[in-house]
C-alpha cells in the first residue's frame, strides 16, 4: 500500500501465475506448456529475422500473420485479431466487449484469470456453477440475463469438453450478447467453434500458440469472429500498445501455422500419452475427468491432494493443485513427455505404498 498509488491499484488482485521455478532436471507439469519443443522451421524464422532489421518497428498490424490465421481457418484477414499472447487479446475482449450494465457470465471453476480482468476493468460479473461432474450446463446461461459470457472450451482446470452444438445452441440463444470461446486446448481433443463464426456475429473464439503449438515463450494469442468485433479489439489494441507483436513473434507464429505436420506429430504424441496416463493413474485408484486438453484433473479417494502434490514436490515433481471450493483434492497435471509421465506414475506408485 502506498499514497503513490492509485485507488484502482489498491483495489487490484493480480492473477498469480503457476511457477517457474529455476531450478535443472524438474519434472515440470504445472502450467501446460507443450512437452516437446517448437517446429525446427519456428526457430529457424525467428533466427532468420534475428538481424539488422531490428531497429525498425514491427508492422503494427502483423498483416502477414493475420493472413496466415486466416488461411488456416477459412476466413477473411479482418475477422482476425493477434495481441501479445491471448492473455493480452483476453485482456482487449474484456475491456472492450464484455463490460456491459448486465454481469458478465463466466463458470465457477474457470480460468482464474477472469475475475481479474474484472477487477482491473471494474465489470460486473457473476459465476454460474458446473454441474456435479463439472460439465458446463448451457441451459443455465440461457436462463439467466447477463450482459456477455466467457468460458474455455475445453475448460480449465477440468479439460472437459462442450460440443459445438452446445455452443452453437448458446450463441443462437443469446443473439444480443457477445459469448466469448477460450480455446486455449482446444488442439488436444475437441473441434474449434471458429468454424462458426462467419454464422454467428456474436461468437468470438480466442486461441493461443502457447499450448499446442510450443511457444508460451512467443507470447502470441488471437482472437477470431466477425469483423464487427474485431474492430472493437483493434480500437482497444491501438490505444493502448501499437505494436504487440514483434519481428520475430511474428516471423515464428507463421512459420509455425505453416510447419502443420510438426504441429499434427507432436499434439497426437501429447494425446496419446494423456489417454497412457489416464489408464496408469486408473490402475493406481485416481478418479479421472476425461480431458480434451494436454492436462489432466484427477483425484484419489484415500489420499489428500496438497499431501500428494507435496510428497510429488519432494521428488522434484511439480504439479498444480488450487486450494479452492469444490476441487481443492483435485490435482492439475500437465501432460509431459512420455519419460516424464513415466517418472511420475512411478513416484506416485512410491507414495502411495509409503502411506
Ligand atoms: C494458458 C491459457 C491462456 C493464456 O495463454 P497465453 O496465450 O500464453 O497468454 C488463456 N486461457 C486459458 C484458459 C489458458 O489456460
Amino acid at each position: 500500500m502506498s499514497a503513490y498509488w492509485s485507488d484502482l491499484v489498491h483495489r487490484l488482485t493480480p492473477y498469480v501465475p503457476g511457477e517457474q521455478p529455476k531450478l535443472a532436471d524438474l519434472v515440470k507439469l504445472n502450467t501446460n506448456e507443450h512437452p516437446y519443443g517448437p517446429s525446427p522451421q519456428v526457430l529457424a524464422a525467428i533466427t532468420a529475422q534475428a538481424n539488422e532489421g531490428l531497429r525498425l518497428y514491427p508492422d503494427p498490424n502483423a498483416d502477414v500473420l493475420k493472413r496466415s490465421i486466416a488461411g488456416h481457418f477459412a476466413l477473411q484477414a479482418n475477422q482476425v485479431f493477434v495481441g501479445n499472447g491471448s492473455d493480452e487479446v483476453l485482456a482487449h475482449v474484456f475491456m472492450a466487449l464484455l463490460k456491459h450494465q448486465r454481469p458478465l457470465l463466466f463458470p465457477d471453476i474457470s480460468y482464474s484469470f477472469y475475475p481479474v480482468y474484472c477487477g482491473l476493468y471494474d465489470i460486473a460479473h457473476e459465476t454460474v456453477a458446473l454441474d456435479e461432474d463439472f460439465a458446463i450446463r448451457v441451459d443455465d446461461y440461457l436462463a439467466r440475463d447477463c450482459g456477455a459470457i466467457i468460458f474455455p472450451n475445453p475448460n480449465a482446470p477440468t479439460g472437459r469438453l462442450l460440443t459445438l452444438a452446445e455452443i452453437e445452441r448458446l450463441a443462437r440463444g443469446k443473439p444480443d450478447v457477445v459469448v466469448v470461446i477460450d480455446e486455449a486446448y482446444i488442439d488436444f481433443g475437441g473441434e474449434s467453434a471458429a468454424r462458426l463464426v462467419d454464422r454467428l456475429p456474436n461468437l468470438l473464439v480466442v486461441q493461443t500458440l502457447s499450448k499446442s503449438r510450443s511457444l508460451a515463450g512467443l507470447r502470441v494469442g488471437f482472437a477470431l469472429g466477425n469483423a464487427v468485433l474485431i474492430e472493437a479489439l483493434e480500437r482497444v489494441k491501438n490505444s493502448f500498445n501499437s505494436y504487440p507483436l514483434d519481428r520475430l513473434a511474428i516471423a515464428g507464429a507463421v512459420a509455425a501455422f505453416a510447419d502443420q505436420a510438426y504441429f499434427e506429430t507432436c499434439r497426437q504424441r501429447v494425446i496419446d500419452s494423456r489417454e497412457q496416463l489416464i489408464g496408469q493413474l486408473q490402475a493406481l485408484g485416481f478418479d479421472t475427468l476425461p480431458s480434451a486438453a494436454n492436462f489432466i484433473f484427477t483425484r484419489h479417494p484415500q489420499h489428500d491432494a496438497s499431501q500428494l502434490a507435496a510428497r510429488l514436490r519432494e521428488r522434484s515433481i511439480i504439479v498444480r493443485h488450487f486450494k479452492l471450493p469444490r476441487i481443492e483434492q483435485y490435482l492439475r497435471i500437465s501432460i509431459g513427455t512420455e519419460e516424464q509421465c513415466a517418472t511420475l506414475v512411478s513416484a506416485l506408485q512410491e507414495i502411495l505404498k509409503a502411506s
